[in-house]
């Protein structure tokens, strides 16, 4: 057994989320953050596994699974009825945008009237260092704690997601290593901390739509095959059609026609094909499946799908899912109540998360900071919020291991 070590408050949230707010992680830079991560959590006793994947036509990605515990990594006390919370982020950051938009330099992570700026500040370094001192506050007066503390965290979530969160959750179940439990600290608050959690998120599906005719002259149409106008039959059925109407924990399902192309300069020429994307955010009443099958049959309806003269390309992006409320559920809801006085809404709404991956090996959810400012010019979180979020996460562990 590996002796513990404490060092009581080695980690205080806001200096340690100035750290990483310091180091411009720009995806798929990780600048030094992950290593400042490490190098804090290892005070604390977790034993950390950078992780470094890559394949091919996408850049190198540094990732880190840290875990507290007293077994090796796929056995000891996980064997043994201890359990593994697992807290998941991610230390990549979007772009800066223009940077003399910004009031402060992005990467200075400065502090004014109670705000911390910087890019990350929100989305979601803040929310990392939070857990971090959370784990260690939690730790601090039980030496002999049975179970697991897990920090998975990627440098690739702002990106294409490929060498990231799903590569470390391949590499844990390689080895045998167990997450009971895990909460995504991304910034799920709309508007003041204690105002959401998210359960589930929806699917997304997109769909790449070619319609085929014949080039021609337009005084000779009888010699052409203008593509267009099917196409607008396509996307007009399509539109037409009301998915469901949601459910206890989803609104409806939506799709949106993102793009019509046809690139057509000449107006005495009909083009020779036609082009749309749609992307499709779905509920649990829907499955991807259903869902290619309805829109291949709309592209079939007297277009001749068959032949070639219509193609369509479909790309999965997130399958949707739901964390149904319960004790796991509970304990966040009381932890954030308890801190922030609020009855945090249970929530399935926005974008996707890597939340959506990790949901295929345990229970999933997801409570952060305040979101108003992620990815925007600058980005910042209110100070007191991180020290508070810091509270709830310590209060969710206490909770969770009761
Ligand atoms: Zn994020």
């Amino acid at each position: 057994m590996r002796p513990f070590v404490l060092e009581i408050t080695v980690i205080d949230p806001v200096a340690l989320a100035q750290d990483l707010i310091r180091r411009p992680s720009i995806t798929p830079a990780d600048a030094g953050a992950l290593d400042v991560l490490a190098a804090a959590l290892e005070k604390l006793g977790f034993t950390c596994h950078k992780l470094r994947f890559s394949a091919a036509n996408t850049p190198d990605i540094d990732n880190l699974y840290a875990r507290w515990g007293q077994g090796e990594l796929g056995q000891g006390e996980l064997g043994q009825g201890g359990r593994n919370f697992c807290f998941a982020g991610h230390t990549d950051v979007v772009p800066v945008g223009d940077a003399k938009a910004w009031s402060v330099d992005p990467f200075a992570a400065e502090i004014q009237a109670g705000r911390l700026y910087g890019r990350g500040a929100a989305d979601m370094k803040s929310a990392i260092a939070a857990f971090a001192a959370a784990a260690e506050g939690f730790l601090a007066d039980k030496p002999d704690f049975p179970h697991s503390i897990s920090l998975l965290i990627t440098g690739d979530e702002e990106g294409p997601a490929i060498n990231g969160t799903t590569r470390v959750l391949d590499w844990l179940a390689e080895r045998g290593e167990k997450l009971d439990v895990c909460v995504v600290g991304e910034p799920t608050n709309p508007l003041r901390l204690g105002d959401m959690i998210k359960i589930g998120r929806r699917g997304s599906l997109n769909a790449r739509i070619t319609v085929h005719g014949m080039q021609g002259h337009v005084g000779y149409p009888h010699l052409a095959d203008n593509p267009i106008p099917r196409l607008v039959d396509i996307l007009a059925a399509l539109k037409r059609r009301r998915l469901d109407s949601g459910n206890a924990h989803f609104e409806a399902s939506n799709l949106e026609i993102v793009t019509v192309d046809v690139g057509n300069t000449a107006t005495n020429v009909i083009p020779a094909a036609a082009h749309a994307a749609i992307n499709i955010r779905y509920n649990t009443e829907q499955t991807a499946a259903g869902l290619r099958a309805w829109i291949e049959s709309c592209c079939r309806l007297g277009n001749g799908f068959e032949d070639g003269r219509v193609e369509v390309t479909f790309q999965e992006s997130a399958n949707p899912f739901i964390t149904q409320p319960g004790p796991f559920v509970q304990a966040m809801a009381e932890a954030v109540a308890a801190i922030t006085g609020k009855q945090p809404e249970l929530s399935t709404t926005g974008g996707t998360s890597d939340a959506r991956f990790i949901q295929a090996y345990c229970p999933v959810i997801e409570f952060g900071l305040v979101g108003q400012t992620m990815h925007k010019v600058d980005e910042n979180s209110l100070v007191a919020d991180i020290r508070a979020l810091t509270e709830i996460y310590r209060g969710m562990l206490e909770r969770f291991f009761a």
